[in-house]
């Protein structure tokens, strides 16, 4: 782009021409973090189309993004739709730059992903594995996992590492909370061990909150109201508030599992007594499914045990997709009891969205509708007006991609200022507090 002299002097002095224009963000470093983030986000990709946006003189735009390229967040792409004119070049985020590693851990398996910059999955992989084997012997087995990943991407440079584990989590310092599944990791320093592994910045969340943020970057609308509600082997629900999720003072907003249910005096694994996951969780099916054979039930399940297989929730969704009696029964009497804690939630939160994900989930419509009678039943008529409830993707590499947006948010919404000018992300720029 051509700039004449006199649109270059006026914005020598940095601040006090672009003051004027540009309201609140007035500095040279907000500027150049915003245009950046416009790039990133497609908000705008070509120089007047930040010209436009921002408010910013030609002069100030084509200085910010030499910056920000000679940075290396942005270069140079293709020329763009022309307005008449000559078509102005568009500008993309160098999303291949930095790498964030997802290490998304359930009850029974654990997923590790390389992701871009901008979120997508560069390469994966899978194991099966009981979390209550300990932080020490997981934590292990994780890292053996990211080596393998970064065996076949030696290339990779690390900028940020997110770990989602599933109990309820303290954000601030990366710890479990209390974990009702996850003997051994109560307090345990999750954060440090990824930090002195890959000397970049560490975040650790509860599962279910990534599952939210997953459906957040899938449905790329930033004010979202949407519970997540995963009923898998433990239940758990993830809350978005305008897009934000919402943790809770301790971590534990949305822990819906071990809420009492109605007429059930079923012992749940964290020790109490009519828990909803003791009632409704994959678990608890699996409990009463081979409780039910036991006692001269046939069919699907019943096969699968003759033929000396552990049953699973999964076999059980399966065979009700299938149209296995038992398998029917069962999912519907999950999605009965599991509807009437996601009613008080709809009472309580009034969300847009209800997406419902989990292997017991996966069955599709025949949990979908008995949640959607129970929540309708149940709830005030002005919270589900506009409500919608869906499946979710019912995609394994969900919690990779909620892990990612996680990272994102956290390094260029919130941490970005601290760290652009190094060129990569550091751990004290993270989390400055404690450093
Ligand atoms: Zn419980």
């Amino acid at each position: 782009m051509r700039i004449s002299g006199t649109e270059l002097c006026q914005d020598q002095p940095m601040a006090s021409e672009s003051t004027l224009r540009f309201g609140a963000q007035t500095d040279e470093v907000t500027s150049l973090l915003r245009i950046v983030n416009m790039v990133r986000t497609g908000e705008a990709t070509t120089r007047p189309e930040i010209g436009r946006v921002t408010g910013l003189g030609r002069g100030v735009v084509t200085q910010r993004v030499d910056q920000a390229i000679e940075m290396g967040y942005l270069e140079d792409g293709e020329f763009g739709p022309s307005s008449g004119g000559r078509a102005p070049r568009t500008l993309r985020f160098r999303s291949e730059r930095g790498r964030i590693i997802v290490c998304a851990l359930g009850a029974l398996h654990i997923h590790v992903g390389i992701m871009a910059l901008d979120g997508d999955v560069q390469d994966q992989t899978h194991r099966a594995w009981d979390i209550s084997r300990g932080p020490a012997e997981s934590l292990d087995t994780v890292m053996e996992m990211i080596d393998e990943l970064l065996g076949r991407n030696p290339e990779a440079d690390v900028w940020a590492v997110t770990v989602g584990v599933p109990g309820p989590v303290d954000f601030e310092s990366g710890r479990p909370v209390a974990p009702p599944i996850m003997p051994g990791w109560n307090g345990f320093d999750v954060r440090k061990r990824f930090e002195q592994r890959f000397e970049a910045p560490v975040w650790v969340d509860n599962d279910v909150n990534l599952l939210a943020f997953g459906e957040r970057a899938r449905r790329g609308v930033a004010q979202l109201d949407l519970i997540y509600v995963k009923i898998g082997s433990g239940i758990g629900a993830g809350l978005l508030s305008q897009g934000h999720v919402h943790r809770g003072a301790n971590g534990a907003a949305g822990d819906i599992g071990h809420v009492r249910v109605r007429d059930s005096e079923e012992p749940c694994r964290c020790g109490k007594i009519g828990c909803l996951e003791a009632v409704a969780s994959g678990w608890a099916l699996v409990r009463d499914a081979t409780a039910a054979v036991a006692d001269g039930a046939s069919g699907a399940l019943a096969r699968i045990m003759a033929a000396g297989d552990q049953l699973t929730p999964e076999h059980v969704s399966v065979g009700a997709t299938d149209g296995d009696a038992l398998a029917i029964s069962l999912i519907q009497r999950s999605a009965r009891v599991a509807g009437e804690s996601i009613a008080t939630l709809v009472n309580v939160f009034n969300p847009s969205v209800i997406v419902i994900g989990g292997a017991v989930a996966s069955a599709g419509e025949v949990f979908l509708a008995e949640v959607r009678q129970r929540v309708y039943e149940l709830s005030l008529p002005l919270a589900t007006r506009d409500l919608s409830i869906v499946n979710s993707a019912n995609d394994v590499r969900e919690p990779l991609r909620g892990g990612a947006e996680l990272a994102r948010e956290q390094l260029f919404d919130v941490t970005f200022p601290r760290w652009f000018a190094g060129g990569r992300p550091t751990i004290e720029s993270a989390h400055p507090g404690d450093v």
